[in-house]
């Protein structure tokens, strides 16, 4: 395996709660990187020879700003390419907007803001807009996230066919629980592959506050502060692992035959089967179907 990019979940919550988010991020949620946490994978990911960029998110990760910018500042010395993922709820304004931006100027080179009817009322968020204006301002590169709503005639979703810019709902995590019920659904039979992953030659994973390794959100190749992560690289088998072996093998509906899992007749998409599949395998494969966070809302204890 051969990675390009990593992708740090600094932490697991969120100031909002959207249908369609598939890490379960909430304000009750728990699970938040430190600095020394940080710190220790940055230097992993520098180990690796391989990656180029690293990218902040969650959650939503300016809920944690100082450990945000300190995190960014590190990866950004140690020659790494930065990006950060936001929903932007702090660009309340152009001006404040610019002081929130203002630390990462030269330090950054991709801030996405998520703006769509999940996150805000309008598609275009005043926030995003502020974001923007404040990002060109400074020399920021911005882009903005957009997922579009599904509905219960337009399958353009499903096919591939939304305009330009727009992205499809992903029936994982909470989007399996609260929107897959909205579209039209399938025979669980037609799900035979993994359409949103590179589950064999990943050129990025996603690491989360315990350490976590994920080459999709809830399939974890190990943990990296148990394993490194040059390690976790290395011996990563996408044949023999127990999720990504049948995924390959025949997609969802392999990993429901493997493992004679029950099942309903119809799903939403190939990851609203996955996700269900994984859900009822979680008992036995708990190592590699965790944590919770990516299955339900974990609130501190
Ligand atoms: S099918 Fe499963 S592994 Fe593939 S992207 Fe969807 S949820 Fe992830």
């Amino acid at each position: 395996m051969k990675l390009s990019g990593l992708h740090l979940l600094l932490t697991y919550q969120c100031n909002l709660e959207c249908d369609h988010c598939f890490v379960w991020g909430s304000p009750w949620q728990s699970g938040t990187m430190t600095l020394k946490n940080i710190r220790e994978i940055l230097q992993q990911a520098k180990d690796l020879r391989t990656l180029e960029w690293i990218y902040f998110e969650g959650g939503e990760p300016f809920l944690y700003y100082a450990t945000l910018l300190r995190g960014v500042q590190v990866a950004a010395r140690l020659g790494f390419q930065v990006g950060i993922v936001s929903n932007g709820y702090w660009a309340t304004d152009i001006q404040d907007a610019l002081e929130w931006l203002r630390p990462f100027v030269g330090l950054v080179q991709d801030l996405s803001v998520s703006s769509d009817s999940y996150h805000w009322s309008a598609k275009l968020s005043e926030q995003a807009k502020n974001a923007c204006a404040a990002a060109g301002k400074l020399g920021i590169p911005m882009g903005i996230i957009n997922i579009e709503e599904p509905n219960e005639t337009d399958t353009a979703s499903t096919l591939g066919q939304l305009p330009t810019g727009e992205s499809p709902v992903m029936y994982r995590g909470r989007a399996a629980e609260k929107l897959a019920s909205k579209i039209p659904h399938c025979p669980w039979t037609k799900f035979s592959a993994c359409t949103h992953e590179d589950l064999r030659e990943p050129g990025r994973v996603h690491v989360d506050p315990f350490g976590n390794v994920h080459i999709c959100q809830g399939i974890s190749l190990g943990n990296l502060f148990q394993r490194p992560l040059n390690t976790l690289c290395r011996t990563y088998d996408p044949g023999s692992h127990p999720i990504t072996g049948p995924l390959l093998a025949g997609g969802p509906a392999e990993l429901v035959r493997r493992y004679k899992l029950p099942h309903e007749e119809r799903y939403a998409d190939a990851c609203h089967l996955c996700y269900e599949a994984r859900q009822t395998l979680r008992k036995r494969f708990p190592e590699i179907l965790n944590p919770d966070q990516m299955y339900e809302v974990r609130e501190a204890p």
